[in-house]
């Protein structure tokens, strides 16, 4: 990891054209390098915080170490510097904000001459890892910020807020205590118990802990839907072929496409669209147009493999029901069992020759079956509907939800070892194993909030942000 002790320095705004471009500066020597490029009425050093101040940017006069330096002060733009001082800032160091003409010219000029003035270009995400590291933030609030950039959806800026405001640090905060209360009090008892005598695990220790355990599934149960709300969820259609895959993906769309999210990256060709659905950014695929193969499903195999743990992958089967299922369909079949799966039963509005059970008890397990007819627009809302729930959208919470894999991994974990300690106090083991049990499971939900954690795992995390945040 780079010093912590460096100013740094970076573009905030996107590339492009725009009325206004944002440098910012972080560190113990922000406002004095800003004042070595910066041509104004007042030394940004002497001037308090939380104050603006109109001036050029000019290439860095002469610092002290390096007299060879000395160059006309030649203008790059007009600027407005806003300044905060450490620790009211966003990173807790002192910060000044140079805000400059659009366009990327202005702004990487200046970039340039705040570099030659001694600060470093930051790391994507080095200003709010610096928040984190200065505990202004959490880990959750750090990577809600990356979240709310990249939210695709309202709902899952929505979400992206609320954990920013530290809704979900103060759950996971308040579970930590509880788990830490239960296990003081069995310390202590384990400490006295020669000189007490009684059971080392009390009633209403236990009972704290069955407590804390059902919070934490009701906490996770909002996980498959909340990842599929910040990732997205994919949902490729799949059926032999002249099923009705591409009209149905027509149909699916045509009454969708005013609110599509356009969101970079997604494929803009005709197999691949995205539609929203319960506040969903959900990209369904048309698995026709990506290889006709005697097996259709194997054309999207791959992916599917790759994605085996996705929460946010459902598959859509559509049957053409005007017609007594083939060979083909049991193959589809076959490979779908175990998936998350919707099955839209095709072209109802023609004599049915497949009834709904039948392609349930091919599949195992309670997938739904919604008769539509892709021609006539029948049964898509039910459809629409039915897919959402299979996504998890029906999955109630409150204020928080659970949206990163890590958060999800890190609180099964605490649950696991939270029974193995009800377990072990249950069959009356020694006090000192549930303790024990208490202690991992203590370890594991403060990772989430990023008690502990390794650098690692923090490089990893932010070097997923943009360069500037
Ligand atoms: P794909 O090969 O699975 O993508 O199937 P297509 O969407 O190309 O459709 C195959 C044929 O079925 C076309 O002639 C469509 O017009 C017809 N078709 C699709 N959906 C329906 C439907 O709901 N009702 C009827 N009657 N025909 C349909």
């Amino acid at each position: 990891m780079l010093s912590i002790d460096d100013t740094i320095a970076a573009i905030a705004t996107a590339t492009g054209p725009a009325g206004l471009a944002v440098l910012r500066l972080s560190g113990r020597e922000a406002m004095a390098i800003a004042d070595r490029v910066f041509l104004g009425r007042v030394a940004l050093s002497s001037a308090p915080s939380h104050t603006l101040h109109h001036g050029w940017a000019a290439w860095p006069i002469a610092t002290p170490q390096d007299p060879a330096k000395e160059t006309k002060r030649r203008r790059l733009d007009e600027v407005v510097a806003a300044l905060f001082r450490a620790p009211r800032s966003y990173t807790r160091e002192n910060v000044v904000e140079l805000s400059c003409h659009g366009g990327d010219r202005s702004a990487r000029r200046i970039l340039s001459a705040v570099t030659a003035a001694g600060a470093r270009l930051a790391e994507p995400g080095e200003f709010t890892l610096r928040a984190f590291l200065h505990g202004r933030i959490d880990l959750t609030q750090a990577e809600a910020v990356a979240d709310l950039i990249h939210a695709a959806t309202e709902r899952a800026h929505d979400l992206a807020l609320t954990q920013l405001g530290g809704d979900l640090r103060r759950r996971i905060d308040a579970l930590a205590d509880r788990v830490a209360d239960a296990v003081a009090e069995v310390e202590a008892r384990v400490d006295f118990a020669e000189d007490v005598g009684g059971i080392e695990v009390p009633p209403h220790v236990v009972r704290a802990i069955a407590e804390v355990d059902q919070d934490l599934s009701a906490l996770l149960a909002s996980a498959p839907y909340g990842r599929a709300l910040r990732e997205g969820a994919r949902v490729p259609l799949v059926g032999r072929p002249n099923v009705g895959k591409s009209s149905l993906f027509n149909a699916l769309l045509g009454e969708e496409r005013a609110i599509v999210t356009a969101m970079p990256g997604t494929t803009r060709d005709r197999v691949s669209e995205a539609i929203e659905l319960s506040g969903l950014h959900v990209t369904l695929s048309d698995t026709a147009g990506l290889r006709e193969t005697a097996d259709p499903v194997e054309a999207i195999g791959v992916g599917l493999a790759e994605r085996a743990l996705d929460a946010g992958t459902v598959v859509m089967w559509v049957v053409d029901g005007s017609q007594s299922l083939e060979a083909a369909d049991h193959r589809i079949a076959r490979r779908l069992k175990g998936r998350k799966v919707v099955t839209a039963l095709n072209k109802c509005d023609q004599e049915s020759r497949v009834a709904p059970a039948d392609l349930t008890a091919l599949l195992e397990d309670q997938a739904p079956v919604v008769p539509v007819s892709a021609a006539r627009g029948d049964g898509l809302e039910a459809l629409r509907v039915a897919l959402a729930a299979r996504l998890g959208a029906e999955s109630r919470y409150d204020d928080v939800a659970i949206t990163h894999p890590r958060h999800a991994e890190a609180l099964e974990r605490a649950r696991e070892a939270l029974r193995r300690a009800a377990t072990a106090a249950a069959a009356e083991e020694p006090g000192e194993i549930v303790a024990l049990e208490l202690r991992e499971s203590l370890a594991a939900i403060g990772e989430v909030t990023g008690q502990g954690v390794g650098e690692d795992l923090l490089d990893r995390i932010f070097s997923r942000f943009c360069i500037g945040k």
